[in-house]
């Protein structure tokens, strides 16, 4: 007889390679694997090891070591405090495995308890699927996206959970990171803090699925390019298509002089434009920038001097 097996998140794992969890992890990452940046901060309240640049959970459970190390950006952190009421449903398999109690004379009752429990199991998985469904809808929707990107989420979901990469995680996660994704893989990038501020889950729920999802379906996303912001960040700001392509132009001349390197590329865009503003006679205040963007006005102050100090910008105030 074979006991139906049960699915732990560890058994999947050959490499048993968890992405958090590893408390040294924080300490030895250099850089975000998500879009290169160096600026990574530790939040110990927390405990996450966190991108200023693109917003991404980069470590969790990292380890405190000691108040000098907590002079990091208190106005970094608090924006990321703001986070929707979460909404977690999630599946288990919890119990599953004790439904079947296996007597050498009740057979039936093992077979009837076996059906009962595979028709729960597809139940289960249909109700979790058409929720799914429901929230890549929603969270398009309200992201704006073309239909293509909806189907094309839907289809990477359905994958996920062919995979079996859903059990035992939040499906409001799941289908998040795979908005972000798609996005990614279409050319039209949306923010982490885009996708969150319309999500059901935080930030680091949202930052866990991304990293499992990539490295489970084995997706190879390329990092965004700052100028693949700049139409969207540009219209939300309310810019003309002349500051549009002087932000593109700046991109282009930091991207040649390799000033693009270890940087994050929405704060790099955010920079650019608001120095194209600027110098177009449309000023946008480093706020408005940091509002649209998600990027800290600390990492636009920051990417602003560079720029215009390496490029020999005249910014005048
Ligand atoms: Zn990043």
């Amino acid at each position: 007889m074979v006991t139906p097996k049960k699915e732990t998140e560890e058994g999947k794992h050959k490499e048993g390679k968890e992405d958090n969890d590893n408390a040294d992890y924080g300490e030895t990452v250099k850089e975000c694997p998500e879009c290169g940046s160096k600026n990574l901060i530790r939040d110990y309240e927390r405990a996450e090891l966190f991108c200023g640049d693109c917003g991404l959970v980069v470590a969790e459970n990292i380890v405190d070591l000691g108040p000098e190390w907590r002079a990091f950006d208190f106005e970094q952190v608090s924006r990321r405090a703001r986070v929707g009421a979460p909404m977690t449903y999630r599946i288990h398999d919890k119990g599953l495995s004790t439904l079947v109690t296996w007597s050498p004379t009740g057979h039936g009752q093992y077979k009837l308890k076996r059906w009962q429990q595979r028709t729960h199991i597809a139940n289960t998985t249909e109700r979790s699927f058409i929720f799914a469904l429901s929230e890549i809808d929603r969270m398009a929707c309200a992201l704006r996206l073309p239909m293509n990107i909806r189907e094309a989420s839907s289809m990477l979901y359905r994958k996920a959970m062919k995979q079996r990469l859903i059990r035992g995680r939040s499906i409001e996660g799941i289908a998040t990171a795979i908005i972000y994704i798609t996005c990614r893989q279409y050319g039209v990038p949306r923010t982490l803090e885009e996708v969150r501020a319309i999500s059901r889950v935080e930030q680091k729920e949202i930052s866990r699925a991304y990293r499992f999802l990539l490295r489970e379906l084995d997706l190879k996303v390329t990092p965004a390019s700052p100028v693949d912001f700049v139409p969207r960040f540009c219209s939300l700001l309310d810019l003309s298509s002349n500051i549009q392509s002087n932000a593109i132009e700046i991109i282009k001349r930091a991207t040649e002089k390799e000033l693009t390197n270890g940087r994050g590329p929405i704060g790099i865009a955010a920079a650019a434009i608001y120095i194209a503003a600027i110098l177009g006679g449309e000023h946008r205040t480093q706020k408005e920038v940091s509002d649209v963007t998600g990027v800290t006005e600390v990492t636009i102050r920051n990417r602003y001097k560079e720029l215009s100090e390496q490029l020999d910008i005249d910014v005048l105030l």
